[in-house]
């Protein structure tokens, strides 16, 4: 420690050494050079902030070649989808692209309200609220809802927009094992009593695996223990259940069951933004309190224009969140049958080829991306190490033929690996 000068001229002790403007001792820097000096040992190009030249739909183009790609969140086709992309141009044309101020203080398009409305008719909600980014609304909805004599009780996968809200709050945060609902039961016997308000806070279709929990009995022991039920929609919108209502759909739970519906734009609708769907009472404090929505800009009203299109598209052509469903049961399928482990995905949306090494997972990237398929790596610290993975987003716009040349090139690397006696 050093020493500083005390007024009466004795010395004391001053903070540790202090970085003071040197940048390069920011928390986590060194991390991120680790990986890349790791990247460049091994002879692979970062497969991260690649430009894409055009819509990145199921097909792409990046560095001027065409790509098969499995890395957007384009579950339906939407993304790029004229209908879309002309409802957001009217509403760019009848109010700009900007808000220009927050709601609460004349930032309100009709656009707003009419999304609002059709989101929580989704969800046969009383009201809706919607936010300019899906993380800032987990942030802002959960650091408001809550204080420190809660109790927040998550998954252990949860997304880290809801571990960050739940450390904002200041409320007791528990997380239980992934989907295991009677160890979150276990938790709240033994908490649930001391805290004021607990919140469980669930996944409907979990981002890094693609599976579900068993929404029935999180509703039912979220009711026996008197503890607010939230689920996050971000993947199950579009994407679950027969008409791709999400996980109420899926599961045959009553939507009334859920407490806090939230969910983004970003996916599915291929906007950007994000949503609570509740009863009025939620949805009243949120608009006139939520420090993300008040002391925020309005969402942007092509955004909202084009999400509300989105929605009403998703609702007319059913058909594409059937082959949505049917292209990942494929991909699902041949994956397994080539003898990856595919985790614990159901298969409707979101599989995961699970390599078990940052090492593996960046190496199987590079030879998809050499083979014309762009997905994305998901390495260490993000997932355990062991469970390093390429996660596959598939969508309503992939073709089974697609589906059948990725699964095969990646077979293909992996056995040319092992033929040469090389580790995976
Ligand atoms: N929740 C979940 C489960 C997510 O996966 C994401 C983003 N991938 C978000 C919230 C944040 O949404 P957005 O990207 O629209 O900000």
């Amino acid at each position: 420690q050093r020493l500083s000068r005390r007024r009466g001229g004795e010395e004391a002790p001053g903070p540790a050494e202090s970085p003071g403007r040197d940048l390069t001792t920011l928390p986590g820097l060194r991390d991120i050079e680790m990986v890349r000096e790791a990247g460049e040992a091994l002879g692979l190009e970062s497969p991260f902030f690649r430009p894409h030249e055009g819509v990145a739909g199921a097909r792409t183009v990046i560095g001027g070649r065409p790509y098969v790609n499995f890395a957007s969140y384009n579950y339906l086709g939407l993304n790029g989808d004229p209908r879309i992309a002309a409802a957001a141009k009217a509403a760019i044309d009848r109010h700009g692209v900007s808000a220009s101020a927050s709601r609460l203080a004349s930032g309100e398009r009709p656009v707003h309200g009419e999304l609002e409305a059709a989101l929580a008719a989704n969800y046969e909600a009383e009201a809706c609220l919607a936010f300019v980014s899906g993380h800032a609304t987990n942030v802002t909805v959960i650091g408001q809802l809550l204080g420190p004599r809660d109790l927040v009780l998550h998954d252990q996968l949860i997304h880290n927009s809801v571990a960050e809200g739940a450390r904002l709050s200041g409320a007791r945060r528990i997380a239980f094992p992934h989907n295991d609902w009677r160890a979150a039961e276990r938790e709240l016997a033994a908490h649930r009593r001391r805290h004021g308000r607990a919140l469980l806070v669930l996944e409907g279709h979990y981002s890094m695996d693609g599976d579900a929990p068993e929404l029935a009995p999180f509703a039912e022991l979220a009711r026996r223990h008197d503890a607010l039920l939230m689920v996050d929609e971000a993947h199950a919108l579009g994407v679950l259940g027969a008409t791709g209502r999400g996980s109420f759909e899926q599961s045959g739970v009553a939507p009334a069951a859920v407490d806090i519906w939230m969910g983004t734009l970003s996916k599915t609708l291929s906007a950007c933004g994000g949503y609570i769907a509740g009863r009025r009472p939620l949805v009243d404090l949120l608009r006139h309190s939520a420090p993300g929505f008040v002391y925020s800009v309005g969402l942007a009203p092509p955004l909202a224009a084009a999400a509300l299109e989105s929605l009403a598209v998703m609702q007319a052509e059913p058909w594409r969140v059937e082959r949505l469903q049917a292209n990942a049961a494929l991909f699902l399928a041949l994956a397994r049958e080539a003898g990856f482990d595919t985790g614990g995905s159901v298969g409707l949306g979101i599989v995961p080829v699970i390599l078990g090494s940052s090492v593996a997972a960046a190496r199987m990237a590079a030879a998809l991306f050499e083979a014309g398929v762009n997905v994305q790596p998901i390495l260490f610290p993000v997932v355990p190490e062991r469970a390093a993975r390429l996660r596959f987003f598939l969508s309503a716009e992939h073709d089974a033929a697609e589906i059948r040349a990725t699964v095969a090139a990646m077979a293909a690397a992996r056995d040319g690996r092992r033929r040469r006696g090389w580790p995976e």
